[in-house]
């Protein structure tokens, strides 16, 4: 494509003079890769179409919810019969019962669940309601997991150990993030040492299971296992962030794969986001009941929303789950997520790029490293040129990955082992490139 055929060009022109860099999220304005955004016309399956008619294989699938691909039959006819219904009430549904009992069925430690609109929403109210159960104020994040844009999450490591962070964010004020401690993803002498200066002081410890906003992270069965020991010798909250892996590693979500490793494990709270929607503006939060009772009109910890359990939303999230709940969709799905990476990774090893995997269900990350990053830190290690000239590649040839290096990716029931061979096969010419 020239410059000048290039339709998206005029478009992201025209877009930068009415929305700030062109976008309504800024992941999405190619900032990290340079170039020139694709503008979506219309998507289906695990292809969508960009304005100038050219197909990509989507591997981003809006950041996660479209574990079905785009257009499924069964969620359209859905979300079409819901809209005759109407829009919107404020004032309950039935369909909002049935997603909430759906959500504890597939996720037992949700005894009880709050439906919202966005993951930011969701993750906001949670930390709110940590702190009001707890009556404490200071909470711990990790450096590099990402939580919804939240005044008080907004937040980078300080220097040395467990020091208060500092905002990320003009617009933020010092005094909102004084009680963010931001620590080490996976260091446990550090997570101990907090505790033990000030463990009685925590409200709660947010985290991602499988910290997919560093591409692909997973918290070890060790730390995963003293943060749940420390917050209970403590007092404080455990919740889990799984906007991102809730019902796309696994049924159960990521909780689940956990719960294996380490008896009787689970979170205190849960924030789910992405999947839940299917595609529409929807998320929640949920977890012991004790807790969530605290929340208003029972308790004192105020939360609302005007669109909170939107029908059409709950419809298509709804059917959204019902699908993924059959027998082996998420075993199979893991099955081809691993094609793809092991596809890409033979091929890196064949042009002697270094090059490192993990996957789980329909979420994977790759990494121009050879040996998989546990830390923020090391995930940063990763050549920004070389991974950028990959990306560029792989788009020229029509396949779509996560615009930036830490940013993980997205497999959907709609991918076809053809489709993963196409882009396995585009890799090696790219690879051959670099
Ligand atoms: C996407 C994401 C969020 C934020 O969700 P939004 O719907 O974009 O507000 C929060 N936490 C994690 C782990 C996410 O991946």
């Amino acid at each position: 494509m020239t410059p000048n055929t290039d339709l998206n060009l005029p478009l992201f022109e025209r877009a930068k003079g009415v929305i700030p860099g062109g976008v309504n999220s800024p992941v999405r304005a190619f900032n990290a890769v340079g170039g020139i955004p694709r503008f979506v016309k219309r998507a289906q399956g695990p292809y969508f179409w960009d304005t100038n008619d050219q197909q990509f294989v989507d591997y981003i699938g809006s950041w996660g919810p479209m574990i079905l691909g785009h257009g499924h039959p069964e969620v359209i006819e859905t979300v079409q019969a819901a809209v005759l219904g109407g829009f919107s009430f404020g004032a309950p549904t039935e369909r909002e019962v049935t997603l909430a009992e759906k959500i504890r069925e597939l996720v037992p430690s949700m005894e009880m669940v709050r439906l919202v609109s966005s993951g930011t929403e969701a993750g906001m109210s949670a930390l709110r309601l940590a702190r009001g159960y707890t009556g404490r104020n200071k909470i711990i994040k990790f450096n590099g997991c990402y939580h919804g844009h939240a005044d008080s999450l907004l937040v980078k490591a300080g220097s040395g150990l467990a020091t208060f962070g500092s905002s990320s964010s003009a617009g933020v004020p010092a005094d909102v993030v004084k009680d963010t401690i931001v620590l080490e993803y996976n260091d446990v002498a550090q997570l101990e040492e907090a505790f033990s200066k000030m463990g009685n002081e925590v409200a709660c410890v947010i985290l991602e299971p499988i910290a997919g906003n560093m591409n692909f992270v997973r918290a070890s069965v060790e730390f995963t296992r003293r943060i749940r020991e420390l917050t209970q010798e403590h007092g404080a909250l455990m919740i889990y962030d799984e906007v991102m892996t809730g019902f796309r590693v696994a049924l159960g979500c990521a909780q689940s794969i956990y719960a294996q490793k380490i008896e009787g494990f689970a979170p205190d709270l849960t924030v789910l986001g992405k999947v839940i929607g299917g595609g529409m503006p929807m998320a929640a939060f949920g977890g012991r009941k004790e807790i969530m009772q605290k929340l208003s009109p029972l308790g004192p910890v105020y939360q609302a929303g005007t669109l909170s359990g939107n029908p059409i939303a709950t419809a298509c999230g709804l059917k959204t789950l019902e699908l993924i709940s059959q027998p082996g969709f998420h075993s199979e799905l893991h099955l081809k997520t691993g094609h793809l990476m092991q596809g890409l990774k033979a091929e890196a090893d064949d042009a002697g790029i270094p090059f490192s995997i993990d996957w789980q269900g329909g979420l994977f990350g790759f990494y121009l490293l050879a040996d998989l990053p546990t830390t923020y830190h090391e995930v940063m290690k990763t050549d920004g040129a070389l991974f950028n000239k990959f990306y560029h590649g792989m788009l020229e040839r029509g396949h779509y990955f996560a615009p930036a290096l830490y940013e993980a990716g997205f497999v959907s029931a709609a991918h076809t082992e053809a489709d993963i061979d196409c882009t396995v096969e585009a890799a090696r010419e790219v690879f051959k490139t670099l």
